[in-house]
């Protein structure tokens, strides 16, 4: 076992404050596994830290990357029920607090103390990261790392979607925002039985969209060029959308959403950025439309969507755009940023 090993690090709070470095490997505790990292996904977290924009706790220098999957390369003294080689992905709640109530109602991820992978803990960019037991998930034998590194955005899809939004065979659904979490949520929901799945974006998004279109949406929408309005009037009953899931970091998104919803409708805003809203919430009030955040995911979603990649039923493989080496993490970056790739893996 080597000493060290490259990882790519954010060393300060500052714009393109992100280098591939040499890190120490991780001594592992008695419940925890060390991990060898064959698949992460780069986030778009990961992008916002690299330009300092993200509106959450960093602790640098830290090793980026919470989306991930590997092979068990040592297990510690206590942990039972992985070993050596076994194939795994695992969740991002790093650090919890077991006495918190919400930890012990399995609301994990909700739990204030909780910390993740990426931000407050080094995370899997690296050729190893240490992971407590209790976070693993076995990996079906017929998926591949590159898909298995893309468990994590399909856990966030499914509680957005189907745990959160509770879509619904027949629904009118629109997401808007087509990133890669926006997109996993529109093939939900149509894995949910929505009659139509509709995709807002901008110009910009275009070749996003029509790869959409090829996995699960039914229309897509260019909100600069086209009245949504009218499009949601020829759909369903025309009163409008009976689910709305912005996954946008844009709060202006928001308003969109309170305009395009049917009366009695549903919001599930899974996107988010720090900018103060500036417009009226009476439609909310007028229209007695609820409006749910959703974050993160818990046990239950990962073992339902490992499920569903080993069936086939959910493949995310049209979003996969680039897998890379370490190597190549600022290429990647730089082409989610700008649009270019929907997702992009790293394999260290
Ligand atoms: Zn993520």
């Amino acid at each position: 076992m080597p000493s060290t090993m490259p990882a790519v690090v954010q060393f300060a709070l500052q714009n393109r404050a992100v280098e591939l470095r040499e890190m120490a490997v991780p001594e592992i505790g008695a419940d925890e596994v060390l991990l060898r990292v064959r698949g992460v996904g780069v986030c778009g977290s990961d992008v916002h830290q690299y330009h300092n924009t993200q509106s959450w706790t960093v602790s640098v220098p830290v090793i980026l990357g919470h989306e991930f999957c590997g092979e068990v390369a040592a297990a510690g003294k206590a942990v039972k029920d992985f070993k050596e080689g076994d194939r795994v992905t695992s969740e991002t709640a790093a650090e919890i607090d077991f006495g918190s109530p919400l930890t012990r109602q399995g609301q994990y991820n909700l739990d204030p103390g909780r910390r993740g992978f990426g931000y407050e803990i080094h995370g899997a960019m690296a050729e190893y990261v240490k992971v407590p037991a209790r976070l693993l998930h076995r990996i079906p034998t017929n998926v591949p790392f590159e898909v298995a590194a893309l468990t994590e955005p399909c856990c966030v899809a499914y509680q957005a979607t189907v745990v959160n939004a509770r879509v619904k065979p027949g629904d009118v659904v629109i997401v808007i925002g087509p990133g890669p979490i926006g997109l996993l949520c529109a093939t939900m929901a149509r894995l949910s039985g929505a009659g139509h799945v509709v995709l807002a974006g901008i110009a910009r998004d275009r070749s996003r969209m029509e790869t959409g279109l090829r996995a699960g949406a039914t229309r897509a929408v260019d909100t600069q060029s086209q009245d949504m309005k009218a499009v949601l009037r020829s759909l369903g009953d025309g009163l409008g959308a009976d689910v709305v899931i912005d996954s946008t970091g844009a709060s202006a998104s928001l308003q969109n959403a309170l305009d395009w919803v049917r009366p009695a409708g549903h919001i599930t805003k899974v996107g988010w950025g720090p900018e103060p809203m500036g417009f009226s919430m009476d439609a909310l009030v007028k229209k007695a439309v609820t409006l749910q955040g959703s974050f993160s995911h818990t046990w239950p979603a990962w073992e339902r969507v490992l499920q569903m990649l080993g069936s086939g039923q959910l493949d995310p493989r049209p979003y996969l755009s680039k897998v890379s080496s370490l190597d190549g993490w600022k290429d990647c970056f730089d082409g989610m940023h700008e649009a270019r790739y929907i997702k992009a893996v790293l394999t260290p």
